[in-house]
């Protein structure tokens, strides 16, 4: 971790105001620093903050309170001309990609479409461009002049993927980018997104539900529970030796998370508490199988259960 951080987020707090009064309280104080060419995995059960967290960091929402900075830059301070430029090195790949794509533009157009908006090469450039990048996730050049409504799933993934990489990023925001997928065209979409990384030397932020998911393509894994990360550590390290009862249950619901383990399954009591009153202390409380009477009281702090050069994040009383 010796890299100076691509991205930079400090204390990211992010409340949606109620029209009846109340507040969500969507993200509190989440941070994180990523390393270029680095992917951390961010998981979570749905309403956790993730896919908040993706829209905050690319000021698609605006944060409440904290800092993220961008290869040294702080973004909260960015004019909005100025956010838009720097978005061109931020550029993110969604659940349903056919809802960025305008069915009634060819992929070609599609792709295009962000070398257009920033402002990138020639038209015989442009569309040089659009060939080699149909190339590289495996779609093949004569998808250039064909529709959205002809392509399976995973096809119009890799267009979805194809237009972030269009205008050449350093961060790939993926939200959920498997999730709607069958497990089998899943594989081959991580498996590109894993070697487009490589090759393009990508960092990448990949926000799952799936534990699975996230283990196979991160470094690093950041857990989140109701607008916080309670754990954050190596990728292996947090599957072998997960420290938060939530994670303990996260891994305990991956099927045969480890050939020749089996472990018992750690089922949860109830859903994900409403974010509008989060309970008092460790938010996890309710739902913990090891609460203590502190945990009901009193918020957890971070401790480091690793080393300052690798570290291993808990949020949790028990430590
Ligand atoms: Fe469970 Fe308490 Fe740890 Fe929260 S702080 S995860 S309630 S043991």
């Amino acid at each position: 971790m010796s890299a100076a951080p691509l991205l930079e987020v400090s204390d990211l707090v992010k409340h949606f105001p109620l029209k009846g009064g109340g507040v969500i309280h969507a993200l509190n104080g989440v941070s994180l620093a990523q390393t270029p060419g680095e992917t951390i995995g961010i998981v979570g059960e749905s309403g956790c903050g993730k896919s908040t967290l993706a829209r905050v960091i690319l000021r698609l929402l605006e944060p409440t309170g904290g800092r993220i900075t961008f290869e040294g830059r702080d973004l909260i301070g960015l004019s909005k001309p100025a956010m838009r430029e720097k978005r061109r090195a931020m550029q993110m790949i969604f659940q349903d990609p056919l809802a960025s794509l305008d069915p009634r533009f060819t992929i070609g157009a599609a792709i295009e479409e962000p070398l257009i908006i920033h402002g990138l090469g020639t038209k015989t450039e442009r569309r040089a461009k659009v060939l080699e990048l149909l190339d590289m996730v495996g779609l093949g050049t004569e998808a250039v002049s064909r529709y959205p409504h002809e392509f399976s799933g995973g096809q119009r993934q890799r267009i979805g993927i194809a237009r972030a990489l269009a205008v050449e990023p350093k961060l790939v925001i993926a939200d959920e980018p498997v999730s709607a997928l069958d497990v089998s065209i899943q594989s081959q979409i991580l498996n590109l997104l894993a070697e487009l990384r490589e090759r393009l030397a990508l960092s990448l932020l990949f926000i799952s539900h799936d534990l699975a998911v996230v283990r196979y393509i991160s470094d690093r894994i950041a857990v989140m529970y109701l607008g916080q990360i309670v754990e954050f550590g190596e990728a292996d390290r947090i599957y072998r030796d997960a420290a938060h009862p939530y994670t303990q249950a996260l891994i305990s619901a991956v099927p045969e998370p480890m050939p020749g383990r089996r472990q018992q399954r750690i089922v949860l009591k109830g859903d994900v508490p409403n974010p509008e009153s989060p309970p008092p202390g460790c938010p996890f409380h309710p739902r913990c199988p090891k609460a203590m009477a502190i945990c009901r009281t009193d918020l957890p702090i971070e401790n480091n259960l690793g080393t300052d050069a690798r570290p291993h994040l808990v949020r949790c009383h028990l430590f």
